[in-house]
């Protein structure tokens, strides 16, 4: 086996994804010195963004949510030049538009769900009443609230199966990406806590940019591409080309499949899957920066990108992203497109096809009981992080790394 000229570091963190981007600055302000090894060709793991014909193509569209905790600690937001989404979404309900809006953001916008017309007065009660708890509550609060699905926490805090099934469902399916409302409702709490109070962007230069920003605050030289792993050894790592490199601590940063090739005996959760399309149009279909969400289930929900971020397009034309739990297949974009002509009520005959991107394992399942933070340490001089250890979200990855680097830090301290 080769053995890299380079120097021993302190600690190899595998995948430079965001959980491996905030251990190794955590790491690196401490001291230590730190090699960051990343397989593909740029940093960023599932936050990337390809340019196709001038326009930005987010691995599978996502949204930058600027109140989660990490995000305000560790980036700088008018740096990354966010483009805000509508607070709030609208509904395609049988053909007919209905808007939830954040009624703590602007006068109007629950208007369409006056009793009676959508919604019961009943429901509207119950929804104000647990978004009011969740806003204000502080999150240690909602950590400890009761642990079940978040349908048996809708129906609990007196949320009609009828308003769950039209509204509720179809909307939280694209942010669990699962249909069921089988996800954590400790998650839940904390994910409508942090919609309610910070806003949803896209950054201008396309989802990227998040961790371009994490990345070019590292000293050079820290970060590795193409630099798989393919195992760990005593002492280090192996690369893939068969170098090896050592360190007195590695931390697998990678995803949960990854992160089982290489420690086989890991319990991981399920993955979470998602298929996006991106079409091109010489007009806008929905002049709002808006998610707009198919009541159907046949997509998840649809968003003209560049109603949000201009910059995602370079000749003017207008960007559609639309996105569906199901893995690409034939004749699937020509169903897409169908369904699209009916949710924005326009002929969509001629609309690009720019591209597709599934993510398989796009996130980690958080299916009830689900621990909000699972440990770091494996073994002496072994640490795992990453979103499935946590939450399957950028706040999720952000903490994972942050507190595998606390626990390195504190077992160096007692010499562990
Ligand atoms: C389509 C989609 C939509 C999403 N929507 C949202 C959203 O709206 N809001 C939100 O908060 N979160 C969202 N997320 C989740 C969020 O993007 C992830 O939780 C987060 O990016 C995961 O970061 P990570 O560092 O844990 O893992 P990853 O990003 O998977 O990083 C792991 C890295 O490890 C590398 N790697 C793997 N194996 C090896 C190896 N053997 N050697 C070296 N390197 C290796 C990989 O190449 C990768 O770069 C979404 C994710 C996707 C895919």
């Amino acid at each position: 086996m080769a053995s890299s000229g380079a120097a021993h570091s302190d600690v190899i963190v595998i995948g430079a994804g965001l959980a491996g981007l905030a251990c190794t600055a955590d790491l690196l302000r401490a001291g230590l010195t730190v090699r960051l090894l990343e397989a593909s060709d740029a940093v960023g793991g599932r936050m990337r963004t390809d340019t196709v014909d001038g326009f930005r193509l987010d691995r599978g569209f996502q949204v930058f949510n600027t109140s989660y905790p990490q995000v305000k600690r560790r980036l700088d937001l008018a740096a990354l030049r966010l483009r805000p989404f509508t607070p709030g979404l609208l509904l395609d309900h049988d053909g007919e538009r209905v808007r939830l809006g954040d009624p703590t953001r602007r006068p109007h916008p629950v208007a369409d769900l006056i009793p009676g017309r959508f919604a019961s007065a009943r429901d509207l009660g119950a929804l104000a009443l647990f978004s009011a708890r969740d806003l204000l509550a502080p999150p240690a609060l909602l950590r400890r609230g009761p642990e079940r699905t978040t349908r048996a926490a809708l129906s609990a805090a007196g949320v009609s199966s009828a308003l769950i099934e039209t509204l509720l469902r179809p909307f939280l399916a694209g942010v669990f990406l699962e249909d069921g409302l089988e996800t954590s409702s400790r998650f839940f709490h904390l994910v409508w806590r942090s919609m309610l109070r910070g806003s949803l962007c896209l950054p201008a230069a396309g989802i990227r940019a998040v961790p371009d920003q994490l990345a070019a605050a590292l000293p050079g030289g820290t970060v590795r591409l193409r630099s798989p792993v393919l195992e760990l050894q005593d002492g280090g790592v192996v690369l893939g080309d068969g170098t090896s490199l050592s360190a007195g601590t590695v931390v697998v940063a990678t995803g949960a499949s990854a992160a089982h090739a290489l420690l086989p005996t890991l319990k991981i959760p399920a993955g979470r899957s998602v298929t996006t399309h991106y079409h091109a149009a010489a007009r806008s279909p929905l002049a709002e920066p808006t998610l707009l969400v198919d009541g159907a289930g046949m997509l998840l929900h649809t968003s003209v990108l560049t109603e949000v971020a201009p910059t995602y397009s370079t000749d003017g034309r207008a960007l559609i992203s639309s996105s569906l739990l199901a893995p690409e297949t034939p004749g699937q974009e020509a169903a897409v497109r169908s369904r699209l002509a009916e949710l924005y009520r326009t002929d969509t005959s001629d609309w690009e096809h720019i591209g597709c991107r599934t993510v398989i394992d796009a996130l980690p399942a958080m299916t009830s009981p689900h621990p909000l933070m699972r440990g770091t340490r494996l073994e002496p001089g072994r640490y795992i992080c990453g979103d499935h250890r946590a939450t399957g979200s950028v706040q999720g990855a952000l903490a994972s790394g942050s507190r595998a680097a606390r626990d390195i830090l504190a077992d160096r301290r007692q010499g562990a």
